[in-house]
């Protein structure tokens, strides 16, 4: 592996917890157990038998409890092992590939950070409040399958909701062509707030999750008449 050292970018602290939606899948390289090799490929090595050969090669970081490989949040502070959440299902994990080097997964999340561009405070990237924002400024319209999710959330978990209530409310409406990209990366963002370290006793994750509740209750009160009925337009819909 290389071993490229990232600097943490200007403006930020260690001890901010990011949170970067990756658009598309998050490839990372590994090695393939082989046998035999396959014709065109270039073993690095092989075991004395001689049976299994070893090559590199890129895989996706798939989500650890459904199909989804892409638009994962990466999350973690500077120099944490990667956290990933699923903004399909809500399952948060750490990724193991490279035969489980926790190394690698700390460089993949400084790397994530440093090219992503994204200082906090500065207003820039994705958040809770601009997601309810564009809600009201009707920049998206929540579908009968958000609508659906957020009456599971207001009515299945008491207002009181963990990160798994909420994961398990996110899995019963995986139809991801029917669901807003939006309201899942919102539900997502606030199940890894709350998985944090810390997180449930952290005010910021508690005031993201009454926030968030907010905003299933209004999409809970909207008219059947204000919801999208057809699957969402644009990327990372599929
Ligand atoms: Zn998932």
């Amino acid at each position: 592996m290389s071993a490229i050292e990232y600097a943490l970018p200007p403006g930020a602290t260690t001890g901010h917890l990011w949170q970067l939606r990756v658009a598309g899948e998050i490839r990372v390289q590994t090695v393939d157990w082989v046998a035999p090799l396959p014709e065109g490929l270039v073993a690095d090595y092989s075991t004395p038998d001689g049976d299994v050969y070893v090559s590199q090669v890129l895989v996706p970081l798939g989500c650890d409890r459904c199909p989804s490989t892409t638009n994962h949040i990466a999350q973690g502070r500077w120099g944490d092992e990667l956290t990933l959440i699923c903004i399909r299902c809500g399952a948060a994990w750490n990724p193991r590939w490279s035969g489980g080097d926790v190394e690698a997964s700390r460089t993949l999340l400084k790397q994530i950070i440093v090219e992503s561009g994204f200082t906090p405070g500065t207003g820039v990237g994705d958040t809770v409040e601009e997601i309810r924002d564009e809600l009201q400024a009707d920049l998206w319209t929540p579908s009968r399958a958000d609508q659906q999710l957020a009456n599971d959330l207001v009515l299945g978990v008491h207002g009181d909701p963990g990160p798994e209530a909420i994961a398990q409310c996110m899995k019963s409406t995986l139809d991801w062509q029917l669901r807003s990209l939006r309201f899942s990366e919102a539900l997502a963002r606030t199940v890894g707030m709350l998985r944090a370290p810390g997180g449930e006793a952290d005010p910021e994750a508690q005031n993201l999750l009454d926030f968030v509740m907010d905003l299933a209750r209004t999409i809970a009160a909207m008219a059947p008449d204000r919801l999208r009925h057809e699957p969402e337009a644009g990327p990372g819909t599929h």
